[in-house]
C-alpha cells in the first residue's frame, strides 16, 4: 500500500495542534516555546519509524501527552516528558541530550521512564526487581509513574494490531500491576478502561455481549434516572444548590466480575448503575451542601440504612471524597446514589494530579484536612516497603500488590489518635503499625473496653489497646493473621533473626558430633547429611537438629547409609524451556490436537480447556507444556510473571480424542426434569457422561453434569439445547 506522506503530515500536525489546544489552560509564559521544541525533537527522532499498526510513531508519543493532560490533568514538564517519553530508549537521542535541551526536572522523568520500560522483559525475578524500580521512582517523582500509566493505556488502546501472544501478555500485566496502581493513585477512569480493555482481549466475546446489552438498556435506563428525579429535582433546587444529576453504569469488568461470581446473568444484575448527583458548591459550604442533598434524597426515597458511605468526613486513602447511599426507588429497586461536589467529582475520575492542583489553590478553610494526607502517608509507607534491601523482589511485589487492593479500616488509639490500617487489619496489625516494640510483644488488645485476641479484626472506629509482655514473641502463626504489609515485614524480619539464631544452636551440636565419631565438618559430611535427612539445605538441617526433629545420635547414620547419587537423567531436565520456547515460537507456535508436534503438552486442570476455546501455552519445566484457557483464574499471575514462558497454541482442525467439560444447571424442580436432561444429553453424538450430580432443594433443580465432548463447538450446541428444557433457568460451563 502506497503511503500518503503529504497526508499524514498533515494529520501529525492536527493532532499536536488539538494537543496545544487542550493544554492551553495548564500553560504558563514560555511554554508553548518548550513544548513546540518537545514535539520537533520527538518528530525528528521517531522520523522513519512505525507503529505495529503501519501508523507513524509519533502518533503514540502525542497521544500519551494528550492523555497526560486532558485524562489525568498533569502540567507542561509531564507534557514535554510524555512527547519524549520513548527517544532515549528507541532512538540515537541520548539522556544528557534531554537535559541540555530540557533541564534536569524533564530528564530525571525520562530516565525514569526508560530504567521501568522492559519492566516485564524478562525473567520473573527480574520482572519483580524492575518493578520494584518502578515503584521506586513514585517517591522521587510521582509523575513517571503516571505518565507510564498514559502510556500503557494508550498501547492498551492500540493492542489491536499486536499478535495474540503479546496481546495476551500486555493485558494481563495490565491487569495484575497497572490497573491497581491507578486505582490506588485515584485515577478511576483510567482504571476502569483499562479492566474493560483487558477483558476485550481476553474474554471478547463476553465483553461484546456486555457492551451491547448496556447500549440496549440505555435508553430505559435514561427514562428511570428522568422519573427517579423528577420529586427531587424541585426541593433540591428550594434549597438553593445547583446541580447535574446523571446515571453512570457499572464498567463492563465489573458487571462481568458480578455476573461470575454470583452466577447470574446480565438481566439479574439489579445495580448496573449509580445515580450521581454533582453539587456547585462554595468550598465552605461542600460538606453541608452534600449532607442537605442525602436529607431531600432521603425524603423522597427510603434508604437501607447499612449501605451509607460518608467518605467526605473521612476520604479513602487514594483522596476519593463522596457520600454514597443506597435507596429504595418508585419501582422498588434499590438504587445507589452518590452525592459529590465538582471538585470532588474531579478527583475521583482524574486522581492524583487533580488532587495536587486542588491541593496547590489557596486553602480556603486554611486547615489541612485529612485527604491531604492520606495519599502522601501511603506514598510514605511505599517508600518505607522499598528501602528495606534485604527484601526479596517477588516478596515485595507480593506485597505491594496486597496494598494496592486494599481499601481502609479507620481505628483509634485510647488517646483518640486516627490510625489507618489496610482493610481487614487485626489487633496484631494495630500494634505493628504503632511500634515495632510494641508488635513483638504484643499479647492480646482490649477493643472498645474488651478483651480479644491479637487475630482479633478490626472495624471502623474500634478504639484499640494493646497488651503487651516481654515474654511474648511472633511465631510463624502470626503471618497467617496481619494484613499490613509492615505488619508481615517486620513478623519477617523477627523470625529470619530467631531462625539464624536456632540454627546456630543447630550447627554447633552438629560439630560436636561430628568431632566425637572423628568426621570432618566439610562440604562432603554435610552432602551428606542433607542426602540422608532429606533436608533442602544446610540451614533446615541446622534448624531441625536444633529443635530436636533430627536427634544427635541419628547423625552418625548418615555416614553409615550408603552413598547415594542423585543421578541428572534426561526426563529429570525434561524441558530445557528456554531451548523449548525457542523452537515452538520458531515453528510459529504450537499446534494441539496434532499428532505430528513432537512437544509434550497436556491440558491444565485449572480450566479443562476443550478444543476451541481460547488458549496459551505455558512451558512448565517439569511437565512439558501446559494448556490454559485465557479465562483461567491463573492465567493473569502466570502471564504477568513469567510472560516469557507464554506460547501460542492454536487448535489443530481434527481431532478424535474426547475432552472433559462441565455444565452446571438451575431449574425449578418437577417431574421427569432429569430425564429431559439426559435425552438432549443422549441424543447427542459422541457424548459420553462422566458424572451427573442433582440436588433439589424448595422447589429449585441443581445440576452439574461432567461430559467428554469433542469440541467447544459441540458444548455450546448441547448448552442451547438444554435452555430448551422447560423449567430450565440458566446453563452454564463450570470451570
Ligand atoms: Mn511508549
Amino acid at each position: 500500500m502506497e503511503i500518503d506522506l503529504e497526508k499524514e503530515n498533515k494529520e501529525i500536525l492536527r493532532r499536536y495542534r488539538k494537543l496545544l489546544r487542550d493544554a492551553k489552560p495548564i500553560m504558563q509564559e514560555g511554554d508553548p516555546l518548550i513544548i513546540k521544541k518537545a514535539f520537533y525533537t520527538a518528530l525528528e527522532a521517531h522520523k522513519d519509524m512505525r507503529r505495529k499498526s503501519g501508523e507513524p510513531y509519533i502518533y503514540h508519543p502525542i497521544a500519551v501527552a494528550q492523555i497526560a493532560v486532558e485524562e489525568i490533568g498533569l502540567g507542561t514538564t509531564s507534557l514535554v516528558a510524555a512527547l519524549l517519553h520513548d527517544v532515549v530508549e528507541d532512538t540515537s537521542l541520548e539522556l544528557r541530550d534531554i537535559k541540555r535541551d530540557f533541564g534536569p526536572k524533564v530528564a530525571k522523568i525520562i530516565d525514569g521512564l526508560t530504567k521501568i520500560s522492559g519492566v516485564f522483559d524478562s525473567r520473573s525475578s527480574l520482572q519483580a526487581e524492575n518493578f520494584r524500580k518502578m515503584i521506586l521512582t513514585l517517591s522521587d517523582d510521582v509523575r513517571v509513574i503516571l505518565i507510564k500509566l498514559a502510556d500503557r493505556l494508550h498501547n492498551m488502546r492500540t493492542l489491536d494490531s499486536m499478535p495474540r501472544d503479546k496481546q495476551l501478555k500486555i493485558a494481563s500485566e495490565t491487569i495484575f500491576l497497572y490497573a491497581p496502581l491507578a486505582h490506588r493513585l485515584g485515577l478511576y477512569a483510567i482504571k476502569t478502561e483499562l479492566e474493560d480493555l483487558y477483558l476485550k482481549y481476553t474474554n471478547t466475546e463476553r465483553y461484546n455481549s456486555i457492551s451491547q446489552k448496556i447500549k440496549q438498556t440505555q435508553a430505559a435506563r435514561d427514562k428511570f434516572i428522568s422519573d427517579f428525579i423528577i420529586p427531587i429535582k424541585d426541593s433540591l433546587n428550594k434549597a438553593g444548590l445547583k446541580f447535574t444529576i446523571k446515571g453512570r453504569p457499572k464498567s463492563i469488568f465489573s458487571i462481568n466480575k458480578k455476573m461470575d461470581k454470583q452466577g447470574i446473568p446480565f438481566e439479574q444484575i439489579y445495580d448496573l448503575f449509580a445515580i450521581r448527583i454533582i453539587l456547585d458548591s462554595e468550598p465552605e459550604e461542600e460538606k453541608s451542601d452534600c449532607w442537605k442533598a442525602y436529607s431531600i434524597v432521603t425524603d423522597f426515597y427510603k434508604p437501607s440504612p447499612d449501605r451509607l458511605r460518608d467518605w467526605i468526613s473521612t476520604p479513602k486513602a487514594n483522596g476519593y471524597e463522596s457520600l454514597h447511599t443506597t435507596v429504595m426507588s418508585g419501582t422498588g429497586q434499590w438504587v445507589e446514589v452518590q452525592i459529590r461536589t465538582h471538585r470532588m467529582d474531579d478527583i475521583a475520575e482524574k486522581g492524583y494530579a487533580a488532587h495536587w492542583k486542588y491541593k496547590e489553590a489557596p486553602n480556603t478553610t486554611g486547615k489541612a484536612t485529612p485527604k491531604q494526607n492520606g495519599l502522601e502517608q501511603w506514598i510514605q509507607k511505599v517508600r518505607e516497603m522499598i528501602e528495606r534491601n534485604d527484601y526479596s523482589a517477588l516478596e515485595f511485589v507480593a506485597d505491594f500488590r496486597q496494598n494496592l487492593f486494599n481499601e481502609e479500616v479507620f481505628a483509634f488509639t485510647p488517646k483518640g489518635k486516627l490510625v489507618t490500617l489496610p482493610n481487614g487489619s487485626t489487633a496484631l496489625d494495630f500494634a505493628f503499625e504503632i511500634h515495632t516494640e510494641i508488635g513483638v510483644h504484643c499479647l492480646g488488645a482490649k477493643v472498645n473496653q474488651k478483651l480479644v485476641p491479637l487475630s482479633h479484626k478490626l472495624n471502623n472506629g474500634d478504639q484499640v489497646e494493646i497488651l503487651t509482655s516481654a515474654k511474648q514473641k511472633p511465631s510463624e502463626d502470626w503471618l497467617k493473621f496481619v494484613v499490613s504489609s509492615k505488619a508481615r515485614a517486620r513478623i519477617k524480619d523477627y523470625l529470619k533473626d530467631d531462625r539464624k539464631k536456632i540454627a546456630a544452636e543447630g550447627k554447633s551440636i552438629i560439630e560436636r558430633k561430628l568431632k566425637q565419631i572423628k568426621k570432618d565438618f566439610n562440604a562432603e559430611s554435610l552432602q551428606k547429611m542433607l542426602a540422608y535427612f532429606n533436608a533442602k539445605n544446610a540451614i533446615e538441617l541446622y534448624i531441625d537438629v536444633a529443635r530436636e526433629i533430627i536427634e544427635p545420635k541419628e547423625i552418625k547414620r548418615a555416614f553409615e547409609a550408603p552413598v547415594i547419587v542423585k543421578k541428572i537423567t534426561e526426563e529429570s531436565i525434561a524441558i530445557n524451556p528456554d531451548a523449548a520456547i525457542k523452537q515452538i515460537q520458531d515453528s510459529g507456535g504450537l499446534v494441539i490436537g496434532d499428532n505430528l508436534q513432537s512437544v509434550d503438552y497436556s491440558y491444565a486442570k485449572c480450566c479443562n480447556p476443550i478444543p476451541g476455546d481460547d488458549v496459551f501455552g505455558f512451558v512448565s519445566v517439569s511437565e512439558g507444556v501446559k494448556i490454559h484457557r485465557t479465562s483461567c483464574p491463573n492465567a493473569v499471575e502466570l502471564m504477568s510473571h513469567y510472560g516469557y514462558r507464554v506460547i501460542k497454541v492454536r487448535w489443530a482442525n481434527q481431532t478424535d480424542l474426547p475432552f472433559q467439560a462441565g455444565i452446571y444447571l438451575k431449574g425449578a424442580d418437577r417431574m421427569g426434569i432429569v430425564n429431559d436432561v439426559t435425552r438432549v444429553i443422549s441424543n447427542e453424538l459422541k457424548v459420553n457422561i462422566r458424572s451427573i450430580l442433582i440436588n433439589t432443594n424448595d422447589g429449585v433443580f441443581e445440576g452439574k453434569i461432567t461430559l467428554d465432548v469433542q469440541d467447544g463447538r459441540q458444548f455450546d450446541r448441547l448448552c442451547m439445547k438444554m435452555k430448551t428444557i422447560p423449567d430450565i433457568i440458566s446453563v452454564s460451563r463450570i470451570i
